[in-house]
């Protein structure tokens, strides 16, 4: 029997894996793939290395060298803070007491290493990455570690954010869109690339493997506490990381030793850049029509710039919205101050630096709170979705990855573009 199909969520078509495919062949609208494993039973195989010893719902037929997995505790200072009895954290980062060895510090660690895992090892061509930041940096540590062939395209601003304490092998290339380019000019400068013979395209949220690697955190909170969680709580740019936790919640109440799902979505936003929040608020399954000064206004004035996804999957089917529906889920709007408060009170309660965006994610759980959207005894999980990152780099020498290609973005819109891309990745 085979580990694992992919379903079309639209139609239900079914697809041997091939170990790229993103999309149904079967002319509808968009619509995601999901993952179903035949052995519903869930056994974490503590001899596996990091997130690994969750193989057997993660779409791979091999493991590759990673460190890091998510790592639930319960939370004692915090919570009574809260006046909550049963909140645990998932922390995704870097925080030696609590063996938390994600050293990229996020969650976008638990993608990379299954995004690579599910490609065969004999595979000759390369993985594209378009990125911001944290991805781009767990992507870069992972392929480097591994000797895996990368093209990883970011905007030059965000160069500072790919970083590793060890030197990166060259197998890694950075290619910069150069300044005044933007998240979104990347991800075109990396689809250019990927019609060239020999590239592919990691694919976001469409890759199974992405949003399985990323479901890993409620599978390690039901397996900590014993049960699906009745509340979870994240800060969402595109939500990929919301529907992954749904996902996971789908397979716990499928292995049958977990109870069964009624875990609510808790999803947060930065204000003002809340292009989810008001769409989910009013029951709209369209986002608003923002143009792109007014999204790129309000992406200026946010502090989590990892949260600023302007094209997030919300309608497609299986995405956001339908998500939400499902879980019969909440969104919120939290400001840069509302999560600075957040971010203070967890380092001094529980002892750890917060990445901006998990501050948005207790700003959330904070509001809550306040207006009894929880109950005092329900089990609710936190997922702080960055945090250490203070920490590791005062413990560890810092290595950059130096840029192997710049593009303006002039030429990256330009017929010239795939002329200079090609001459350049001749060298690779
Ligand atoms: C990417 C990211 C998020 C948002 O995740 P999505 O589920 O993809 O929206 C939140 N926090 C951190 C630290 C991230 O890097
Ligand atoms: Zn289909």
């Amino acid at each position: 029997m085979k580990k694992y199909t992919l379903e079309c969520l639209h139609c239900g078509a079914r697809y041997e894996d091939d170990s790229f495919r993103l999309k149904c062949d079967i002319d509808h609208k968009p619509s995601l793939l999901r993952t179903v494993y035949s052995n519903k039973k869930l056994t974490v195989r503590e001899n596996q290395i990091g997130m690994f010893k969750f193989m057997d719902f993660l779409p791979v037929s091999r493991v590759i060298q990673n460190k890091g997995a998510p790592v639930t505790y319960k939370s004692e200072r915090l919570s009574k803070i809260l006046g909550l009895k049963n909140l645990y954290i998932i922390f995704n980062g870097y925080w030696p007491e609590k063996k938390a060895m994600i050293y990229t510090a996020s969650f976008k660690e638990l993608e990379a290493p299954s995004v690579l895992a599910r490609v065969p090892e004999d595979n000759t061509n390369t993985i594209v990455v378009a990125s911001a930041g944290n991805t781009g940096r767990a992507f870069a540590n992972i392929c480097s570690i591994n000797n895996i062939p990368l093209v990883l395209v970011i905007p030059e601003t965000s160069i500072a954010e790919i970083w590793s304490s060890r030197p990166f092998n060259d197998c890694v290339k950075l290619i910069l869109a150069s300044a005044g380019s933007d998240y979104l000019d990347a991800i075109t400068l990396a689809s250019k690339i990927t019609e060239f013979e020999g590239f592919f395209p990691e694919g976001g949220e469409a890759n199974v493997a992405r949003r399985d690697g990323m479901a890993t955190t409620v599978l390690d909170a039901g397996h900590k506490i014993g049960q699906i969680p009745d509340h979870y709580f994240q800060a969402v740019g595109s939500g990929t990381g919301g529907i992954a936790a749904w996902e996971s919640a789908l397979r716990l109440a499928e292995d049958g030793s977990y109870g069964t799902n009624h875990m609510k979505l808790h999803l947060a936003q930065n204000y003002p850049f809340t292009l989810m929040t008001d769409a989910w608020k009013l029951r709209e399954k369209n986002l608003p029509n923002w143009d792109e000064h007014e999204s790129k206004e309000k992406i200026r004035q946010i502090n989590a710039i990892v949260l600023s996804n302007r094209r997030p999957p919300y309608s497609i089917t299986g995405g956001v919205f339908d998500t939400l529906s499902a879980s019969n889920g909440q969104m919120y709007s939290v400001t840069n101050r509302e999560a600075e408060e957040a971010m203070e009170l967890f380092e001094q309660q529980e002892g750890c630096d917060l990445h901006p965006a998990s501050g948005i994610a207790l700003g959330a759980l904070f509001q809550a709170v306040k207006n009894q959207q929880v109950g005092k005894d329900e089990i609710i999980v936190l997922n702080a979705t960055g945090g250490g990152e203070g920490r590791f780099k005062r413990d560890f020498h810092l290595h950059y990855l130096p840029p192997f290609a710049k593009l303006t973005d002039k030429e990256i819109n330009s017929q010239e573009a795939a002329k200079k891309i090609e001459s350049v990745l001749k060298n690779i």
